[in-house]
């Protein structure tokens, strides 16, 4: 059939939509959502029409049950849960940290009503949003003061901004990194009026070459930023927090230290089964004015940037405009309050925070919660599709890199559907089900899996063994 004859057959917007399954769909979505999803499949058969890629066009019932199958599956809402079964725990894609029920709940109590978010309470007048949570912020790092803004990419700026704007900054080589993508650390000194003085070479930097930076290049700040999503081998040499602070406090006048610690942890790492890096209480301990983490990374709570350090450097903080232009909303601060209370007691955290809970899962218990799976699954499909496989987990989110975590999964192989197919058919469902895929089979990873998980794969893989059946061998 010409293209021609098949454009004229693509079916016009209002009749599509006239047709039942559409007209029965807009009572339980917005029209206006229905209405633009169907101008889209339609530009979509356009397109597909034009570049000759579609050989025949339904008519417009079989157009409209196609459009509303579609929609139905994909949900009501674009942004929607997922079930992480990548193995990856802060995957930076899938929303880095999931917060725990109580947390969620507490969540959506402050949201749903009016809250103190700032009004002091006793006075009766207005107070501080940071009131909420800096007390405890200090309580967990040792620091004197702290301040909390949007994401820990806007605290680096701010705290740049405010403190070092027209000084030079000594920075080593190695540690100009780029963390997704968007935040490049000599392009953010760049833009907050710092000049950059890099030290060292890539692979080694030595104490003489901050303190040339201090005396020739008359740096009045010397920044350390944690690389956090990758790990340097071999010949290398780096010059830690407690070796710039004492670097710093030998010279006159003393310069800052300014420590981006990225992805920081609030618990003994031993609590959790991690190697032990910096502590943010030890940065601080050991002569850092300034560090600033993640409030989503290992923390396992919401987005956000935590400033801590010296009462009159982060005072400063506080009152610079970007301060409020980066503020912390909210929701955000009722996740982090509860967090926090929930980290000054480690055993609990472990528990309660799903990050630090999923870190902490050793190969045997990653073992128990596929066992579980696989057990929900074989009541509905056959028992030769699964098998239980050792895998290696990642902590993900920038946060421990190298760090494999031993984990296992459930592999899971479907006569008639390649592992691309099957993947892809997990993901499209109305709680999409993010796998990996290895050896041309899914893998589900036990570590990443909530507690009713199983529930929703076994939907899930309903639905694609379905729709292959239904179709024929193709999703
Ligand atoms: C992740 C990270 C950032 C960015 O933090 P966001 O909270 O994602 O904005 C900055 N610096 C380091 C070292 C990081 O690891």
């Amino acid at each position: 059939m010409a293209d021609r004859e098949l454009l004229r057959r693509i079916p016009k917007i209002d009749v599509l939509l006239a047709q039942d399954a559409l007209a029965r769909l807009c009572d339980t979505m917005p029209y206006e959502q229905v209405r633009s999803f169907a101008r889209s499949w339609i530009d979509d058969l356009r397109a597909d029409v034009l570049a000759g890629r579609a050989q025949s066009v339904p008519d417009a019932a079989q157009a409209a049950e196609d459009v509303a199958s579609r929609l139905s599956r994909r949900g009501r809402f674009h942004l929607k849960r997922v079930v992480n079964a990548t193995g990856i725990v802060l995957h930076t894609n899938l929303g880095r940290a999931p917060l725990g029920e109580a947390v969620s709940n507490h969540v959506a109590q402050v949201a749903r009503g009016y809250c103190n978010l700032e009004y002091n309470l006793e006075q009766g007048r207005r107070g501080s949003r940071y009131a909420h949570v800096e007390e405890l912020i200090c309580e967990l790092t040792g620091a004197e003061a702290a301040c909390v803004v949007n994401n820990n990419a806007g605290a680096v700026f701010l705290v740049l901004d405010t403190l070092c704007k027209g000084e030079a900054v000594a920075i080593s080589r190695g540690e100009l990194v780029e963390i997704g993508g968007s935040f490049r650390v000599p392009d953010i000194m760049a833009r907050s009026g710092a000049r950059l003085i890099e030290v060292g070479t890539t692979n080694k930097t030595h104490v003489r070459d901050y303190e040339d930076a201090i005396r020739d290049g008359g740096a009045t700040t010397l920044l350390k930023v944690h690389t956090s999503n990758f790990v340097m081998r071999g010949f290398t040499e780096s010059v830690s927090v407690p070796e710039l602070a004492h670097i710093a406090t030998a010279q006159d006048p003393r310069p800052l230290v300014i420590y981006d610690a990225g992805a920081a942890l609030l618990v003994p790492p031993v609590s959790v089964g991690i190697p032990s890096a910096l502590s943010v209480r030890a940065a601080l301990e050991e002569g850092a004015d300034v560090v600033s983490f993640s409030g989503d990374k290992l923390v396992g709570s919401a987005q956000a940037g935590i400033i801590v350090g010296r009462r009159d450097l982060v005072e400063k903080i506080k009152r610079n405009q970007l301060c409020r232009m980066l503020r912390v909303d909210k929701l955000s601060l009722a996740a982090l309050e509860m967090t926090f209370q929930t980290c000054l007691n480690p055993a609990r955290a472990i528990e309660e925070v799903p990050t630090l809970h999923m870190l902490s899962l050793g190969r045997p218990e990653c073992r128990e919660r596929v066992v579980r799976v696989r057990a929900c699954l074989e009541e509905e499909f056959p028992a030769e599709w699964f098998d239980v496989v050792e895998v290696k987990d990642e902590a993900g989110g920038g946060s421990l890199p190298g760090v494999e975590l031993p984990g296992a999964a459930l592999s899971l192989r479907v006569d008639g559907l390649s592992a691309d197919e099957l993947g892809r058919g997990l993901r499209a469902q109305t709680v999409p089900v993010i796998t990996r895929v290895r050896d041309d089979a899914v893998l589900l990873s036990g570590r990443t899996l909530q507690d009713g998980d199983e529930k929703l794969v076994r939907t899930a893989l309903g639905a694609v063994v379905r729709a292959r059946t239904g179709r024929g061998g193709a999703v």
